[in-house]
Formats: C-alpha cells, sequence, structure tokens
C-alpha cells in the first residue's frame, strides 16, 4: 500500500468524486421516526410537538454541499485503509496513513462525533428547538453511516459498469417499496461507547458491498441489456427488493435503533435535564 502513502492513484480519486445523496429524503425521515419511536419518556419530552422539525431538518446537510467541505462528511472510503479493521481512529492518524488526501477519503466517523457533542451541549443550553435541530443534524450523518456504497471508494458502481446503484439502492428502492413495510426498534438505551460505534457501523455496512452490487447485476440480468437505460424495468426492481428489500429495512432499522441510543447517551452525559415547561398560551 505504499502507493497510497503520499499519493492516491488518480482512478481512485477520480471514483471517489461525485453527488451523492444519501438514503433520500424519506429514508432520512424515517430513520428520525424510529428513533422517536425508541425514546424513553427522559429524552423524549423534549422533542414534544417538535417531531416535524426533526423530520424537516433531516436531510439539510444535503444540501450544504455548493461547501466543498462538506461532502467528505457524509462518507469514509475503506480501502486506502487496508483492512475495515485498520481504520484510523483520528484525523492525525488518518492523515499519517494516507497523506494529504485524506480528507477526500471521508471524515464521517469524527463528524457523528462532533455533531452528538453539539447535541449534548443542546442539551445542556436547554432549548427544545436546538435540542430538535441538533438532533436532525447528527441523525442525518449517522443514517448516512449505515449506507453501504458511503463506506467505499467506488460510491457509484462505475468500475464494475454498474452507474447508478448509489440512488437504485438508497432512493430507488425506499421510495418504490419502503410504505407499508413495518419496521420496528428496540428501546433506545444509554451507551457509553456511543463515541466508538461508527467505526463500528460503518464496518458493518461496508461488508454489505459485494451482495449489493451481485443483486443489482443479477436483477440486471431480468432486461434485455439494450433496455437498461437510466429507468430499469419493473422486472428489475422486483427482483432487486426482493433480493435487497430485507437489507435496506435492516440498516435503517439499525440506524433508527442507533440514532435513539445516540440521542438518550447525549441526554444522559448533559445530566438528565428535563424542558422548562412551555409558557402558557396566552
Ligand atoms: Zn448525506
Amino acid at each position: 500500500m505504499g502507493i497510497l502513502r503520499n499519493h492516491l492513484p488518480l482512478a481512485l480519486v477520480l471514483l471517489a468524486v461525485g453527488p451523492l445523496a444519501a438514503w433520500g429524503n424519506q429514508g432520512h425521515r424515517t430513520v428520525s421516526d424510529l428513533a422517536l419511536k425508541a425514546l424513553p419518556p427522559g429524552p423524549r419530552n423534549w422533542y414534544l410537538g417538535l417531531e416535524g422539525e426533526l423530520a424537516e431538518h433531516a436531510s439539510d446537510p444535503d444540501h450544504w454541499k455548493q461547501d466543498r467541505k462538506e461532502g467528505p462528511r457524509h462518507y469514509l472510503d475503506l480501502e486506502p485503509y487496508g483492512a475495515p479493521e485498520r481504520l484510523p481512529r483520528t484525523l492525525e492518524e488518518a492523515q499519517a496513513r494516507v497523506g494529504g488526501g485524506y480528507y477526500r477519503l471521508g471524515v464521517l466517523p469524527w463528524i457523528i462525533q462532533d455533531r452528538w457533542r453539539d447535541l449534548v451541549a443542546a442539551f445542556r443550553g436547554g432549548d427544545p428547538a436546538k435540542v430538535a435541530f441538533s438532533t436532525a443534524i447528527l441523525g442525518h450523518y449517522l443514517a448516512d453511516a449505515h449506507v453501504p456504497l458511503h463506506t467505499t471508494l467506488d460510491h457509484d458502481g462505475r468500475s464494475t459498469d454498474q452507474t447508478g446503484i448509489h440512488s437504485r439502492w438508497e432512493s430507488g428502492l425506499v421510495e418504490r417499496y419502503l410504505e407499508g413495510s413495518a419496521l420496528t426498534v428496540p428501546s433506545a438505551k444509554d451507551d457509553a461507547a456511543i463515541l466508538d460505534r461508527p467505526w463500528e457501523w460503518l464496518r458493518a455496512a461496508h461488508a454489505l458491498v459485494p451482495q449489493l452490487l451481485e443483486d443489482d447485476r443479477a436483477a440486471d440480468r431480468t432486461s434485455p441489456s439494450g433496455r437498461r437505460g437510466k429507468s430499469r424495468t419493473p422486472a428489475y426492481w422486483v427482483m432487486f427488493w426482493d433480493r435487497q428489500g430485507p437489507v435496506v429495512k435492516q440498516q435503517l432499522q439499525s440506524a433508527g435503533q442507533h440514532l435513539g441510543d445516540a440521542i438518550v447517551s447525549a441526554w444522559v452525559a448533559a445530566g438528565r435535564p428535563t424542558p422548562a415547561p412551555a409558557p402558557p398560551a396566552d
């Protein structure tokens, strides 16, 4: 891996750039809803009447990408660091391992840590609107860490002639089929190791990449190659959902569960505060 130390091969860098939506609006809203359902009363009270705010701002960070520093906050490419268990734990370590190009390989786990600390500060500050907004932003990045194609250099299947797989998986399947799927989450709990978890979530998501690509290829074989344009055939979608639907649901549920745990942990770290009673309506 010596070649990666100072310069990433150009081909890899080119694969790593490009637009990333992540989960689409519906997926991000689903994660917020699941997390709220998982909360015990103490932290849940902070969001009373603000549930819509949480869903409303769940996709905000995807609209901040005119800032060139924003894109890499939504992913971490695992391959340049070797085996998934050898991921760097600090930005300094990332830079020491791969050189100055480290930022373009993604900084997602560190952004999750920063946004979680923002949520702790919001709980301490006592303003439920700020708690809701901080939660929405944390929830966005946390959910992105559960998208398999946010953990790999080839975000969009370009090297295997599967361009478009990114949105077919995280938006195409979600928008076509998620409604009506029964999603559940266990009760959220305080997790003392919450700041270590992003690396585990990324590793788990990364392990799902090969099968996801294989299932896309298999679904494509249902249609004559000339008809595999931008829009896939109904037969493609039926087969892709049949194979990857359980994975989409599992990743949304685990993102909802982990966001619930992150909220409870932030609330505990802030000293289990209670929101001030709402001012009386005139
Ligand atoms: Zn995103």
